[in-house]
Parts: C-alpha cells; structure tokens; sequence
C-alpha cells in the first residue's frame, strides 16, 4: 500500500533538490525536509552573471537527506 503523504513528501523534495533552494541572507539555505535553516555549505563556485549556486548538505542527524547523504543546490540572485 502506498502512503500518500511520504510520495507527496518525496515528490515536493525530488522537486526542490532538481530546481535548487532559494538562498537568503536572513536563511541561507533551508532544507526542504526538516526546514534547519542555514545548512551547512560544502561546495561554493564564485558568482558568475549575477548568479551564486551553492551545494548543502543537512547536519540534522534524523534528517533523510542527512541519512541518504544527499545534497542540495541553492541559488542567491544578485540584487542590483
Ligand atoms: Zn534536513
């Protein structure tokens, strides 16, 4: 039997983790599973046109994206 709410879940993340988080300076990242604010930064290339892609992973032990060892983009958009 299929639970809804965890393909919902699975398919809102699969989602967020393909387009990349939206990255704030208030946040940072947020993870899209458990929504730890600030999730640690692993990979960060300079900004190029205007645009900051960063690679996080959740330090949140109970977290799945912790427990699969997954990672995620986020993307900061210059403001000028
Ligand atoms: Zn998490």
């Amino acid at each position: 039997m299929v639970n809804n709410d965890a393909v919902n879940i699975y398919i809102a993340v699969a989602e967020k983790i393909k387009e990349g988080l939206e990255y704030t300076s208030q946040f940072g990242a947020v993870c899209p599973l458990c929504g730890q604010t600030r999730i640690r930064t692993y990979s960060s290339p300079k900004w190029k046109d205007g645009v900051k892609i960063r690679y996080h992973r959740c330090s949140n032990d109970s977290c799945l994206l912790n427990i699969f060892n997954l990672s995620v983009k986020s993307i900061e958009i210059a403001e000028n």
